[in-house]
Parts: structure tokens; C-alpha cells; sequence
């Protein structure tokens, strides 16, 4: 039986590689469902490549030219983020791969959860900004989350045969990204076109600029503390330049297991996808010898604000993770823009959660109100100066 898939945020860095997963293991998948944001090119010549049941582009004002291309293949054709979540319940989806970018994330995410469709979860922001809400939701649907990120997949792969063996700690890696090692002062006039060359990864735009910035490794200790049930404590993080060693997991014995390959995010998201069981690849294999050093060393906290405020961020809790997101996601738009920046990032997000009312047990509706206020509040200042 094949599994029919449907890939949210079809387009991008995630979804073209879930695409070629598909592609080389056409006896395993079919897919179901794609969408995107407003790709319109990209998205057509995938529905003709991949024959969907539908698709759903999320700029209403792109629908005609979708539906002039795909109307005759018998595709069906939504538009719009409403349309988005009444999507991913067709009755025709095993598996839902979230691969769309921030907080547009989190709704079709839940309403998949709610019709009970098992997660390859990708978009790390939902379980950012509700963590507490997705993963009591997904328990009483009884629905997996199987996680994509490479280093969550690297714990989740470190897990197989110890599920009930207590994790002590994980160990989550972190590439260091392309500013490792510069001081403060060095990060104030990095560029947006330094801080989009990530060493080891090829993503989309956000998640590299949160790479640059390290709040992607604050993003992925919420992300982790979720989806493994753990405490601040229990999770450590350590730069490791070569990003071979994509996570850890340490028992309560002492051992620790952990994950290893060449960087690629085929192999987790191939493992989401087929979980239990490993599919055969023909992708390049590592190799020791090439890689005579590998390397370890403590993640630099007071050049890298980010990280020290997602922190934070994660020990108080309540909607200050959303708080954080929502600034971050303005913050980097504006970097990308060039009007404010790297360093400015921090003051924007720091700006924020100092402002935003803290809410302690947030519901849906609470969270949604906190994003769109922490929005505004990292929109009111775009020039720099209010690093009080
Ligand atoms: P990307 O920017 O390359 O692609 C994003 C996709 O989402 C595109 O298809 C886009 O059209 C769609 N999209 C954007 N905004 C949308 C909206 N409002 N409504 C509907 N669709 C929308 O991003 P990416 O690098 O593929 O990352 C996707 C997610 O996966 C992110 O949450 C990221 O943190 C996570 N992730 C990515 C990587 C990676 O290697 N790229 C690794 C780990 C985790
Ligand atoms: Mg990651």
C-alpha cells in the first residue's frame, strides 16, 4: 500500500527534497496533497509531475493562473489559509508533512491533528509558539508527531528500542553557522548576503538567518522539549562546526547514543516519512577518514543573544516562546529587507518580550493575540537605539 502524502510548503527547501524522497520511492508514496505560499510556477510543474488530488495556493490572488493550468488535469484547486486547514483532512491523507515556514504553520497543523493524520513535522514554529496546546492535542488523538529537523530526527533515531528507558539528556548540535567565532563588535556589520551562506545546509531564507543568529538552536530546544517531554536541564547545547554528529541522547546509565551522517535532509525527512522502517538510498555515505576531526565546543551566549533570549524565553514559558517567534519572524524579515541590522535582531526581540503581557497558561485564542500583538510591538521600531 502506498502512502499518500500531503506536503505543506511544497516549494521550498523542505518539500522539493520530501519531493525527490517521493520521486525515488515511487512504490512506497503517492502524494495527496501539495501547497504552497505563492510559488505559482513551482507548485504547477509539481502537480503535473506529482498528480495530486488538490492543491492549495496560499495567495488568493494567484488562484486564476493555478486553476487555468490545472483545472484540465482534473486537479482540484484552493486558495487561501482557511482552505489550507480544511485541506490537510481529506479523508485521502495518511501523512501530513508541515513544511511551511513560521506561525502559518500552526492552524493547519492542528486541524490535521484534530482529523487525526499523523505529523512529519518540519515547521519547528508550531511547536515554538504552542508547544503545550499541539502535543495535548496529538495525545488525545492519539496522532504521531515524527520530527524532521535533523537533529530531533537524530534523537528520535537514538530512541528506537528505548522507549521506555528515561532519557537523562540530549545533547542537541548546532553548526555554529557563518559568523561562529566573531565577537559582538564583529556581528554588528555582517551582511545579509554573509549571513545567508550557511557551511553545511542549504534552507530557506528564515531558518538560515536563524541559523546565522543561533535562535534556530533556541527554536530547537523548545522544539525538542516538546516533543521529548524534557526539562530545561536536560537539554545541552554544543557547537559542533561539521555537523556530522546530528544529535545526542544520554541514558541514565551514562550511555549516550548518537546519530552521525553527511548533512543531508533527505535522510530525516525519508525517516519521517517511512518510520519504522528504513528505506535503501543510494545518497553519498560518510566517511572517517575524510573527516579526521570532528570537533566540539561551547556556544558563545553573549555574542549570540538570540540563543540566550530563546532561552529564556523556554524557562519562563506561558506565551513568551510566542512572543519570541512572532518578534523573530519580524525581526528577520526586516534584516532581509535590510532595514535593520543583525545585532538589531536581539533589540527587536528582546524589545518585545519585555513589552507583550506575559500570559501563564495561554489558550489558542490567547496565543493568537499574543502573536499579533508581539508583531506589532517589533514593528513599532525599526531603527536601532532602544537596546535599554
Ligand atoms: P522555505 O522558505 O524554503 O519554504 C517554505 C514553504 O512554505 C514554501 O513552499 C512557501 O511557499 C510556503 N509558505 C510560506 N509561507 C506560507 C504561508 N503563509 N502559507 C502557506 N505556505 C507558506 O523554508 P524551508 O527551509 O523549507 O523550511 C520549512 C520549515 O522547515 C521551517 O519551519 C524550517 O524551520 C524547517 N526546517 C527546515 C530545514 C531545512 O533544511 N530547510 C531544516 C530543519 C527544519
Ligand atoms: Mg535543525
Amino acid at each position: 500500500m502506498k502512502k499518500k502524502v500531503a506536503i505543506l510548503g511544497s516549494t521550498g527547501s523542505i518539500g522539493t527534497q520530501a519531493l525527490d524522497v517521493v520521486r525515488d520511492q515511487p512504490e512506497h508514496f503517492e502524494v495527496e496533497l501539495l501547497t504552497c505560499g505563492n510559488r505559482v510556477d513551482l507548485l504547477i510543474q509539481q502537480a503535473l509531475e506529482f498528480k495530486p488530488n488538490a492543491v492549495v495556493i496560499g495567495d488568493a490572488a494567484r488562484l486564476a493562473e493555478v486553476k487555468d493550468a490545472l483545472f484540465p488535469k482534473g486537479i482540484k484547486i484552493y486558495a487561501g489559509s482557511d482552505a489550507l486547514e480544511q485541506a490537510v483532512t481529506m479523508e485521502g491523507i495518511d501523512l501530513v508533512l508541515t513544511a511551511l515556514v513560521g506561525y502559518a504553520g500552526l492552524r493547519p497543523t492542528l486541524a490535521a491533528i484534530g482529523a487525526g493524520k499523523p505529523i512529519a513535522l518540519a515547521n519547528k514554529e508550531t511547536l515554538v509558539v504552542a508547544g503545550e496546546l499541539v502535543t495535548k492535542a496529538a495525545r488525545e488523538k492519539d496522532v504521531d508527531i515524527y520530527p524532521v529537523d535533523s537533529e530531533h530526527s537524530a534523537i528520535f533515531q537514538c530512541l528506537a528500542g528505548e522507549w521506555h528507558n528515561p532519557i537523562e539528556k540530549i545533547v542537541l548540535t548546532a553548526s555554529g553557522g557563518p559568523f561562529r567565532g566573531r565577537t559582538r563588535a564583529e556581528l554588528a556589520t555582517v551582511t545579509k548576503a554573509q549571513a545567508l551562506k550557511h557551511p553545511n545546509w542549504e534552507m530557506g531564507a528564515k531558518i538560515t538567518i536563524d541559523s546565522a543568529s543561533l535562535m534556530n538552536k533556541g527554536l530547537e530546544a523548545i522544539e525538542a522539549k516538546w516533543l521529548f517531554n524534557l526539562k530545561r536541564e536536560q537539554i545541552e547545547i554544543v557547537v559542533h562546526p561539521q555537523s556530522i554528529i546530528h544529535s545526542i541522547v544520554q541514558f541514565r546509565d551514562g550511555s549516550m547514543k548518537a546519530q552521525m551522517g553527511l548533512p543531508d535532509m533527505k535522510l530525516p525527512i525519508q525517516y519521517a516519512m517511512t518510520f519504522p522502517q528504513r528505506l535503501p538510498t543510494t545518497w553519498p555515505r560518510f566517511n572517517f577518514t575524510q573527516y579526521p576531526a570532528l570537533t566540539f565546543e561551547q556556544p558563545d551566549l553573549d555574542s549570540f543573544r538570540n540563543l540566550a533570549l530563546a532561552l529564556e524565553a523556554m524557562d519562563q514559558g506561558g506565551n513568551a516562546p510566542c512572543v519570541l517567534n512572532a518578534a523573530n519572524e519580524v525581526a528577520v524579515e526586516l534584516f532581509l529587507k535590510e532595514a535593520i541590522g543583525f545585532l538589531e535582531m536581539s533589540d527587536v526581540v528582546a524589545h518585545t518580550l519585555a513589552t507583550v503581557p506575559f500570559v501563564a497558561h495561554p489558550t489558542l485564542q490567547d496565543l493568537e493575540a499574543s502573536d499579533a500583538e508581539a508583531r506589532r510591538v517589533a514593528r513599532e521600531r525599526t531603527t536601532p537605539a532602544w537596546n535599554s
